[in-house]
């Protein structure tokens, strides 16, 4: 026992699976040549209160498993052969050179992540505008949050998925949680809901599933897919017209009511329940209990943004939180429940295609002196906006791009219409991939670049609440791995940008981050290693001494005057109606066990012991209509593909709608079968709803 004690390991880190980023202590302990981990929450931790889910307690699995490339391969004859580093940075410059000589600067695509460090975000903007010069830039966040900082933007002038702490939660009377499944996707925030629902809230979830966050309500309005704008639009109405407005805050923080007041007559409750597939009643119900309430919050995520109406989605329902001036004080506000591991982050430092860091714009004359100044080059030589997610691959298709540099992302899984996508990244002329494992997409690649873990990187992430945490490194790092900020200074330093790149770890590039933020809307500038050792800050914090904003708009919204903007009232129609040929509608999500892409949980045993493969949730009486049995094999067929996926009986979900989760690739990705239209507003994909028929496979 004590020689067994004095191998032991402490490594103190934080889980890297979603926004609520719950920090624990994973102690290694070695036994002679085997070695056993446990996980334990952090009791001190503000955000999780000690609390952590399975994928949590698991999340090491993965940075331990014997598949992690350790060293750079590259694609010879179809074989991935291990190189040194010298050899592949040689490569990758000579090839990117090349394109750029032949097909033009903005031939070269970058694509970023969710889940990258906030100096790694940061840096991946600058390298690709600084170093590759190209204007194309985007990232799978497009994916997860556009539609919800689209909207927020516009309406109260920045984006911060939540508007306060989780910790005013359970004082709130009312809560509307739509289109989010807390209960699967950030389980340790649950219990804050918990204790509002013990101090008397009224709690309306607006989901098409019975889900464990279903559970929580008081009342389920179980809507059919895609109409959440019209059950927000039947809510205002019922709001004005039984008088729970608050006028006072419209009047003095608000603009545009007119436009919406004049919509609200013309509204026809009846019409729009029938299509939202809801009782008034329930309707009604929902929107007294909030426009009752002396406290609220209203939250979102991707089952209301995930549309191609999603940005009109969230202003619907951001009607509702400004009519009744529930935001800006204690216990009331809104949030765009973020999933990635730095979802939030990872959106504020310029990996966008239309952003520069600190939530600049590229479009803005300023902005764009700033930052060129802050990076030491020519203003005119800064790329302008490039296009979205799914629009670089297009340009991929059309050979417009003809090189991509992926990093911390596996879109051949993660973008909608795969089949498509697949196809389209066989014509680049160079791929490369910086991930731990060779992914779906790095397996395209003709070079793979193995990055470091969560458990081996240093930076920053910042939380579902905008609160930035510090994560340190506790392992070294295995094999030839280095990590991402290490692989793009290396690269842009052979192409000649030395000086510019020549950090010596990821504070040097929080220190830059900081100055390039300063000013900005996601102001970090006071934010600095030496606070975030003590505790987690959240932005904007202009000053060292600044103590951080937990809870945002008490005084004032951060358009120019001061004032949050109502939208007029919209009826978005479904972009793929149930048809004679694909007569039901699916709808895909997240389920507990598994993370994005998969390209990690699927490699840590416990976790994919318990979710080997995807079920697509399908209610006994549909699939008795269409002769699929449970637990069978089954054709599903969109538009634009088809795959094979086993059924998983409930009764749980609406009739017209089965639903499947999106974690899985090849053959089992369901993103062969959504539909990529997008949003005209932020270009988020119609992920959440298409039309589809479903055939046993014994009639194919
Ligand atoms: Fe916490 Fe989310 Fe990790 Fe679960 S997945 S432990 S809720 S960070």
């Amino acid at each position: 026992e004590q020689l067994e004690k004095s191998m032991e390991k402490v490594m103190t880190t934080q889980c890297p699976y979603c926004s609520v980023q719950c920090s624990m202590e994973l102690t290694e302990e070695r036994i002679v040549t085997r070695k056993r981990y446990k996980a334990k929450p952090n009791k001190q931790d503000r955000t999780s209160e000690g609390r952590m889910c399975m994928k949590g307690a698991n999340a090491h699995q993965h940075v331990m498993n014997g598949e992690r490339i350790t060293s750079p391969l590259l694609k010879i004859d179809g074989e991935f052969c291990q190189i040194p580093w010298e050899l592949a940075i040689e490569y990758i410059v000579e090839q990117f050179k090349f394109i750029q000589k032949e097909d033009g600067n903005d031939a070269l695509g970058v694509y970023g992540g969710g889940s990258l460090t906030n100096e790694e975000a940061y840096l991946l903007g600058k390298f690709a505008r600084v170093a590759l010069k190209t204007k194309h830039i985007d990232y799978n966040g497009r994916f997860c949050m556009s539609a919800a900082a689209a909207a927020g933007n516009a309406a109260f002038g920045m984006d911060r998925g939540l508007t306060n702490s989780l910790s005013e939660i359970p004082d709130a009377k009312c809560i509307i949680l739509a289109g989010t499944n807390i209960a699967d996707c950030q389980p340790t925030i649950v219990p804050y809901f918990r204790k509002a629902k013990k101090n008397g809230a009224f709690i309306t979830v607006i989901d098409p599933r019975e889900t464990g966050t279903s559970k929580l309500a008081d009342l389920h309005l179980q809507v059919k897919p895609g109409t959440d704008a019209l059950v927000a639009n039947a809510m205002l109405k019922v709001l004005f017209d039984e008088g729970y407005t608050n006028d006072r805050f419209i009047s003095e923080r608000t603009n545009g009511f007119h436009e919406v007041k004049g919509d609200i007559q013309g509204l026809d409750l009846q019409e729009l329940a029938d299509l939202s597939g809801v009782k008034v009643e329930d309707i009604t119900l929902a929107a007294r209990e909030y426009g009752k309430a002396e406290t609220g919050f209203l939250f979102t995520a991707r089952g209301v943004e995930q549309h191609s109406h999603g940005y009109e989605n969230v202003r619907q329902y951001l009607n509702l939180v400004l009519a009744t001036g529930k935001i800006g004080k204690y216990a009331c506000g809104y949030g765009a429940i973020t999933g990635q591991g730095n979802g939030q982050g990872g959106r504020e430092h310029g990996q966008k295609a239309d952003q520069l860091p600190g939530y600049r714009s590229i479009e803005n004359e300023e902005h764009r002196k700033y930052i060129a100044s802050v990076w030491g080059v020519n203003e005119a030589e800064l790329p302008r906006k490039g296009v979205s997610a799914y629009e670089l691959i297009e340009k991929v298709d059309k050979e417009e791009i003809t090189a991509m540099f992926v990093m911390g992302s596996n879109p051949v899984v993660s973008n909608p219409n795969a089949i498509f996508v697949e196809k389209a990244l066989k014509k680049l002329k160079f791929l490369v991939v910086v991930d731990m494992f060779v992914s779906e997409t790095a397996r395209m690649a003709d070079l793979i670049l193995p990055t470091s873990s969560y458990l081996e990187d240093e930076g920053t992430m910042t939380n579902l609440e905008g609160r930035v945490v510090l994560r340190k490194a506790e392992r070294t790092l295995p094999g030839d791995v280095k990590h991402d900020w290490q692989i793009m200074s290396e690269i842009a330093s052979s192409l000649g940008f030395q000086e510019a790149f020549s950090y010596t770890s990821a504070e040097d590039i929080f220190n830059e981050l900081r100055l390039a933020s300063r000013g900005g809307i996601a102001d970090y500038y006071g934010i600095t290693y030496n606070r975030l050792k003590e505790e987690g800050i959240f932005w904007p914090c202009p000053d060292k001494e600044h103590p951080g904003t937990s809870r945002i708009f008490d005084q004032t919204f951060a358009h120019p005057d001061g004032k949050a903007l109502f939208y007029g009232l919209r009826k978005p129609k479904l972009v793929e109606e149930p048809s004679e040929q694909f007569p039901l509608l699916l709808t895909t999500g997240r389920i507990m066990e598994h993370y994005l892409s998969g390209t990690q949980t699927r490699r840590s045993p416990e976790l994919n012991k318990r979710a080997e493969e995807p079920l697509l949730e399908i209610h006994p009486e549909t699939a008795k209509k269409y002769r699929i049995n449970n637990g069978e094999l089954f054709q599903l067929r969109s538009r634009r593909g088809s795959m094979i996926i086993r059924s998983s009986y409930s009764e749980k979900i609406r009739r017209d709608t089965i639903f499947a989760p999106f974690h899985w690739g090849d053959s089992q990705s369901i993103n062969r079968v959504t539909n990529p239209v997008l949003d005209p507003f932020c270009k988020m994909p119609e992920f959440k709803v298409c039309s589809v028929s479903i055939t046993p496979l014994i009639d194919q």
